[in-house]
């Protein structure tokens, strides 16, 4: 089993290694504890930050931990698990594939690249769709549609392309964002799948485990309670931005729509809110949010998770509370818990009142 598999554990070629080594997966998780352990990681890591953990330097425990983690999310069977852990995947192999193409591009040797561009566009039956041109890339516009379908932001609108000849440009950065899009389609694409009843029984604990994990994040449970002062510090930043009208980059707007539709705002006070900015286009921002709030895209998207706020720098004035919390959504959650009933006047009603 080679390096490649392991970092790359969704390639067909991995599959076929796992499968020509005649591994028993039964046997595995029975037997073999770094596997199981790696797998629950892989699963917990994606659940609360998005990316899958430090892989593990022996190669086969690494690679054979990607199949069971699968079953592990297939036995908890939630929709948002799913979608979390496939992205996480995705989010995983996209950091990997872009640092192994930068040392082809940086050191020229073939060596130290993990996998290539042709390899990735060849893995997914791409060569043909994509097309290299003097300045970027061209994509069949079918296949650049079915890739772009769950990506949020504008300029992946088919109406923002220069579709010229049924095809449709793109950069270098844009088509490694169209591969990562493949790659979360391909994870998401099998999951969950029906598990042997032995493979089932031996893996119970860490099925309970991800469970309760997935509870304390609550991120399948309803909330319809909107108070700003209970709002998470970056959140209140962000709506703060908004309320003043400034002009957010699309990942904190994306941050703070999704927060506020999360927590039960529909698409009109959503919009409402956005009045204020003077670039203000009431379509756009419309699309936009019925598009996060799963209106008019296959998924309802969840807001990032505290790493990944870190990352786009939009986790400013941390707290107490955000030492000991993976995710906006459950600080939020926490605050709405420990609060007096009697202070939860809803920022609607109030708004409405006022008006
Ligand atoms: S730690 Fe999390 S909840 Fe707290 S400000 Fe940062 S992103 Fe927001």
């Amino acid at each position: 089993m080679q390096r490649l598999h392991a970092r790359y554990p969704f390639l067909e070629v991995a599959r076929e290694s796992v499968a020509a080594a005649a591994v028993d997966l039964a046997a595995v998780v029975e037997q073999d504890r770094d596997v199981v352990d790696r797998a629950a990681e892989r699963v917990h890591t994606a659940l609360e930050d998005g990316h899958t953990g430090e892989p593990r330097l022996d190669a086969r425990t690494e690679l054979l931990s990607y199949p069971v983690a699968r079953v592990l999310v297939s036995l908890v069977d939630e929709r948002v698990l799913v979608r979390r852990y496939a992205r996480a995947e995705a989010a995983t192999a996209y950091d990997r594939f872009t640092a192994d193409l930068a040392d082809t591009t940086e050191l020229k040797s073939v060596e130290t690249t993990g996998l290539d561009r042709e390899t990735l566009l060849a893995e997914f039956d791409l060569e043909s769709a994509v097309r290299e041109t003097d300045d970027g890339y061209r994509v069949d516009v079918g296949a650049y549609l079915t890739l772009a379908a769950d990506l949020w932001g504008d300029e992946w609108r088919l109406v923002n392309r220069a579709l010229a000849d049924g095809e449709v440009p793109v950069d270098e950065g844009e088509l490694l964002e169209l591969l990562r899009e493949a790659i979360r389609e391909r994870i998401e694409d099998g999951l969950p799948f029906e598990v042997p009843e032995a493979i089932a029984t031996a893996l119970e604990a860490e099925v309970e485990a991800i469970r309760d994990a997935l509870a304390d994040l609550d991120l399948t449970r309803e909330i319809d309670t909107v108070v700003p002062d209970l709002f998470p510090p970056c959140m209140k930043a962000l709506l703060d931005d908004v309320q003043k009208g400034e002009h957010l980059p699309h990942h904190s707007r994306f941050a703070i729509t999704s927060f506020l539709a999360s927590i039960g705002m529909g698409t009109d006070e959503i919009v409402d809110l956005y009045r204020v900015n003077s670039s203000f286009g009431e379509e756009m921002t419309r699309y936009q949010t019925d598009h996060i709030r799963g209106e008019t895209s296959p998924t309802e998207y969840s807001p990032p998770s505290c790493a990944t706020m870190q990352s786009y720098g939009d986790c400013v004035n941390k707290d107490d509370l955000c030492e000991r919390i993976p995710h906006p959504m459950a600080y939020y959650e926490r605050r709405l818990d420990d609060a007096d009933d009697d202070d939860l006047e809803d920022w609607r009603e109030a708004r409405a009142d006022d008006d």
